[in-house]
Formats: C-alpha cells, sequence, structure tokens
C-alpha cells in the first residue's frame, strides 16, 4: 500500500483499526468502500425504497417490488437484529461483520444470510431507476477495457444470471486492482464477504435472481425479467459507485 492509499483509507475510516500489521490490502481496500450502510452498527432498520414501487412497471410490477421490500428486505433486517442481538459480533459494523464472518459457521449463519440480505437489497434499490441514465466517462471506458463493449458486459450479467443454480446474485464488481469483473454468489453472500465469496471485490451492480425478484410477472422465466432489468437500471448510481470504489 502506498501512501496516497494509506491516506485516503485512514481519512474513509477515520481510525487505525484495520491497519494491523500484515493485514492483507484486500482487506482495506474493501473497508474503504464509501457505502454508509457498511459502516452502520447496532439496531438495523429497513430503509425505505427511493421511488414509489409502481415506477419500474412493466419491467418489475408494483406487487413484486411491494413485497421484496417490505417482506423480504424488511424480514432480513428483523432476522438481522434478532441473530446480532445474542452475538459477539452485535458491537460491529456491517463491513467488519462481513470480514469477520465465516464459512461452514453454524454460529454465524443467521447473521451471513439476513446481513447479507440487509446490504444487497439495499445497493438493489439505488441501482434501479425509472429515470434513463448513462454511464460516466470514465465508468464507460472502464468497461471497453475490461469487457470490450457495454454490450458484451450485459451479455455476461445475463448469462451468469441464467447460470445461477437457486437463489443467489449476480455482481460487477471492482477488483483491488481496479479492474471490473463479473461474479455470482449462491444464496445471499456477496463479494465483500472475504472468507466466502469466490472472488472479492467491491460491488457496484448487484442483480437478484432469487425468484421472489420475479416470480409473480415472470414465473420461472428468469431470462425475461434479466432482459427486462436492463430497461431499469440507473447507470448514474452505477458509475459513481465505481468511481468512489476506484478513489
Ligand atoms: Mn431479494
Amino acid at each position: 500500500m502506498n501512501k496516497r492509499d494509506f491516506l485516503k483509507i485512514s481519512a474513509v475510516l477515520g481510525t487505525g483499526i484495520f491497519l494491523a500489521p500484515g493485514m492483507a490490502c484486500k482487506t482495506i481496500r474493501q473497508a474503504a468502500v464509501k457505502d454508509k450502510i457498511l459502516s452502520e452498527k447496532g439496531v438495523f432498520v429497513l430503509p425505505p425504497l427511493p421511488y414509489a414501487t409502481n415506477v419500474l412497471a412493466p419491467h418489475i410490477d408494483a406487487k413484486t417490488m411491494e413485497i421484496h421490500h417490505d417482506k423480504h428486505h424488511g424480514g432480513y433486517v428483523k432476522k438481522l437484529n434478532e441473530a446480532l442481538s445474542i452475538s459477539p459480533l452485535k458491537d460491529k459494523s456491517l463491513g467488519e461483520i462481513f470480514q469477520a464472518l465465516k464459512n461452514n459457521d453454524k454460529e454465524t449463519a443467521a447473521i451471513r444470510n439476513n446481513g447479507g440480505g440487509h446490504f444487497n437489497h439495499s445497493l438493489f434499490w439505488s441501482i434501479l431507476s425509472p429515470a434513463k441514465s448513462e454511464m460516466s466517462e470514465k465508468f464507460k471506458a472502464a468497461v471497453i477495457r475490461d469487457f470490450q463493449s457495454t454490450e458484451a458486459l450485459i451479455t455476461q450479467l445475463k448469462d451468469s444470471g441464467t447460470k445461477r443454480f437457486g437463489s443467489g446474485w449476480v455482481w460487477l464488481c471492482v477488483a483491488p486492482d481496479g479492474k471490473l469483473f463479473v461474479l455470482s454468489t449462491p444464496n445471499q453472500d456477496n463479494p465483500l464477504m472475504m472468507n466466502i465469496a469466490e472472488r472479492t471485490g467491491t460491488p457496484v451492480l448487484g442483480i437478484d435472481v432469487w425468484e421472489h425478484a420475479y416470480y409473480l410477472n415472470y414465473q420461472n422465466q428468469r431470462g425475461k425479467y434479466l432482459d427486462a432489468i436492463f430497461n431499469v437500471l440507473n447507470w448514474a448510481e452505477i458509475s459513481g459507485r465505481y468511481e468512489s470504489a476506484i478513489g
């Protein structure tokens, strides 16, 4: 880590807690994600949807949005608080919790599932919008550098979402070296769970491929849902997340 990175990370964290000797730079880079939710701790609350439930129709219908936000996301927040109330992780921020989680650990399984559910859905609502927006110049250049074209990126995201067996997510992530990559994770895992995810990075776009995200409108046709969702992606927000991640 060079001096510039050190200063940047210190400024974000406001503490030296992550700078213990021997700690991988990968961990520090993730901790520097400028996502407010990752520094939240204590009792978590369900954030309101940033728009009305009907504005993404016909691509995503109002009933799906209402149930998905109020019942599914609301349920993750409630169960996260219940699980944390009796856990040694209860005083840690969500970002610290993701770094501490370990694979196949029964003690933290409910925190992994519901903490992931809370973060993943909070990101998901933010990267959807009824208003058309464009990629920033910087983000578009990175997409072309790493995928050749926007179309190729979209094809890779759709393929990854179609191939995910069962429930999970598809992510566009920024690797510690600044490159973009596509990753799929099962259940409510995410690429910030460094001891769990196949590959770790900062997610800038996440697409929910659980059946609850599309079943009312598309039934078993996940491919049709994946085609539709690209009509309501908030590329300005995704671009902003990319630019924050690369600092
Ligand atoms: Mn969901």
